[in-house]
């Protein structure tokens, strides 16, 4: 990618953002107009002002704050997926390192080859797994070997 491009992208993406902006104020002010219209209105019936004089205004708000919301998605994609890159990527590095961590401990139990199992000592008799020090079996009695 040239400079140029990189150039073309942040302007289109700057353009993006604030065009998203605006679309998004825009949008919330006829929101909260409408909101506002709604429930003064509500509270009086005297006007005699219908409830829903400006029903419009959502249909216009709500639409404008969605493109406004896509606008910004675009604006800001190029930050957010930076942003992921630098911060989920050495935390999923991370999980897949403590997963194999994991497993290798596992696979070393299942092969019975894990430093834990060293500190073991099978009993002769009934060939459960005692402790080191154990001078008896916990599981038969049997006498351990030194
Ligand atoms: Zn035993």
């Amino acid at each position: 990618m040239t400079n140029f491009d990189k150039d073309a992208n942040a302007k289109k993406r700057r353009i993006f953002r604030i065009v998203g902006f605006i679309l998004l104020g825009i949008g919330a002010v006829f929101t909260i107009l409408f909101f506002i219209s709604f429930f003064s209105a509500f509270g009086d019936f005297d006007s005699g002002d219908s409830i829903f004089k400006d029903a419009w205004m959502p249909f216009v708000g709500f639409p404008l704050m969605a493109i406004g919301g896509v606008f910004l998605k675009f604006g800001y994609m190029g930050s957010l997926f930076k942003y992921f890159a630098e911060e989920t990527v050495p935390t999923a590095a991370k999980s897949a390192n403590y997963i194999l961590n994991e497993t290798k401990d596992n696979i070393k139990d299942i092969l019975g080859t894990n430093d834990k199992n060293k500190k073991q000592r099978v009993c002769p008799k009934c060939g459960a797994l005692n402790e080191i020090e154990d001078k008896y079996c916990f599981d038969c009695g049997a006498k351990l070997k030194d």
